[in-house]
């Protein structure tokens, strides 16, 4: 193995021999600094030399156990095998020649899998990208023009990227769009039943959020001007909300009702993350479209819109697409990921993390009132904190836990519209051991909050 191999041969521990960030990395945030925009933030201030498996390596020799996957997008392991052999294959092969322009076998291929591991057993088609931003923006254009109608329907705590229509369907304004405005017309935001924050308590929270969101667009805007109406089924940055169960099918419902075309932005929580291929199966939607990023390709740039294929079809040749949308390589990688996703098995393996997490943080949570909630399903769990005997939101422990965390060497993330998430995404290949090592770094910190 040279120096620098990462992937599933890197010696999977938790190493910290600096200070977190070290000498090496300080050196290198000093060089960001002073080239890198100040917009361009970092969670943790570490520069990675390799990584594989559960871990991460800096410059400086510290392993850092990996509970972020990149944000959700690593979950086969970072340079997983087969995902560097058929990149790699390709990468030798060609490396571009525009899918518009002239196209090849990966990006159908890739389309043939969406199409069979989407849920739904109708017709279906897909058109590639390269971020999630771009595929929901692509998502809005085809319910459009399938439509002829312009309202697109989002809902609170929604995020669903960062470029200007996108910025629109994103709910926070800190830091997703303050100052970035304007910001697109014709979107309308809705409540979502977000059990643990519904005013009169969890029990009626699926029917009193879709009967207020459904009298809104009645009202509001008229059911008939709506496009699309777009939801995650889990939601990633507004704080790993589980919408109440109900809410989601009744949305469904309305939507289909109302010749509404229903999308299931599922960029976080699809590609076996939540231990289903795709988090909407938890209550048996089908969407319209399903959008889809990060997971798909195990760390290249790959994004999708996937969909009935008579909504698919509504737009003109050469009306979607980009130069590098479904790039081979970038294909390549996403057929080596799925295959390692069923090789494996990675539903499954999600699911056992999330046995092994809840029940680790419920004991947490019994033990410290600062820990408000548990929920998540599978491999896409989080805390919210809050101050004790109260649901008021705690950022401020948020941040210090996190910190803490870093600095004993787990590399966790924040989330939530008000900063108060503690998130887990750990990738789905990561040992038990390694988990339950990151879970006793997380438990002393809590101790010392
Ligand atoms: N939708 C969801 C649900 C997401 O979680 C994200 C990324 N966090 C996006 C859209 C945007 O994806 P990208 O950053 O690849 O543009």
């Amino acid at each position: 193995m040279t120096e620098l191999t990462g992937g599933p041969g890197l010696p999977q521990e938790r190493r910290v021999v600096t200070a977190v960030p070290g000498p090496e990395s300080q050196k290198l945030w000093a060089r960001k600094q002073a080239t890198v925009a100040d917009g361009v933030g970092a969670v943790l201030p570490v520069f990675v030399r390799r990584a594989g498996g559960g871990v991460l390596e800096d410059v400086d020799g510290n392993s850092l156990i990996d509970l972020g996957s990149g944000i959700a997008v690593t979950s086969v392991g970072n340079s997983a095998e087969a995902v560097v052999r058929r990149a790699g294959a390709q990468l030798e092969a060609f490396t571009h020649t525009c899918a518009m322009v002239a196209p090849y076998e990966p990006y159908v291929e890739v389309c043939e899998q969406l199409a069979a591991l989407t849920p739904g057993d109708h017709a279906k088609k897909s058109a590639l990208f390269n971020s999630g931003a771009e595929a929901v923006e692509n998502a809005v254009k085809i319910a459009r023009v399938y439509t002829g109608r312009q309202a697109v329907v989002v809902f609170d705590h929604g995020y669903h990227g960062r470029t200007n229509l996108t910025m629109a369907l994103t709910a926070k304004n800190m830091p997703y769009k303050h100052g970035f405005g304007p910001f697109a017309p014709e979107v309308y935001r809705v409540p979502l039943a977000y059990p643990y924050r519904w005013l009169t308590g969890p029990e009626n929270c699926a029917q009193e959020a879709a009967a207020q969101a459904i009298d809104q667009i009645t009202k509001q805007i008229g059911a008939e001007n709506v496009a699309a109406m777009i939801i995650e089924p889990v939601l990633g940055e507004g704080g790993f909300i589980e919408p109440a169960k109900g809410f989601l099918p009744a949305m469904a419902e309305f939507a289909r009702e109302n010749g509404i075309v229903f999308v299931a932005d599922e960029i976080q929580s699809g590609f076996c993350r939540t231990g289903q291929w795709f988090a909407c199966e938890d209550e048996g939607i089908v969407p319209d479209l399903i959008t889809t990023a990060k997971g798909i390709a195990g760390g290249l740039p790959l994004a999708a819109v996937t969909g009935r294929a008579e909504i698919m079809d509504a737009a003109h040749s050469g009306g979607l697409g980009g130069t590098y949308g479904g790039n081979p390589v970038a294909c390549a990688a996403a057929l080596g990921a799925i295959e390692t996703m069923k090789e494996l098995d990675l539903p499954a393996r999600a699911r056992r993390i999330g046995e092994v997490m809840k029940s680790r943080l419920t004991a947490m949570a019994e033990k410290h009132e600062v820990i408000g909630e548990v929920r998540g399903r599978g491999a896409m769990i989080a805390i919210e904190l809050v101050k004790p005997g109260s649901k008021d939101p705690d950022p401020q422990a948020t941040a210090a836990l996190a910190k803490a965390c870093h600095q004993e060497g787990v590399l966790v993330l924040t989330t939530g519209t008000y900063g108060n998430v503690m998130r887990f995404l750990p990738p789905l290949v990561i040992g038990e051991d390694l988990l339950n090592e990151a879970l006793d770094v997380l438990e002393n910190a809590l101790a010392a909050l």
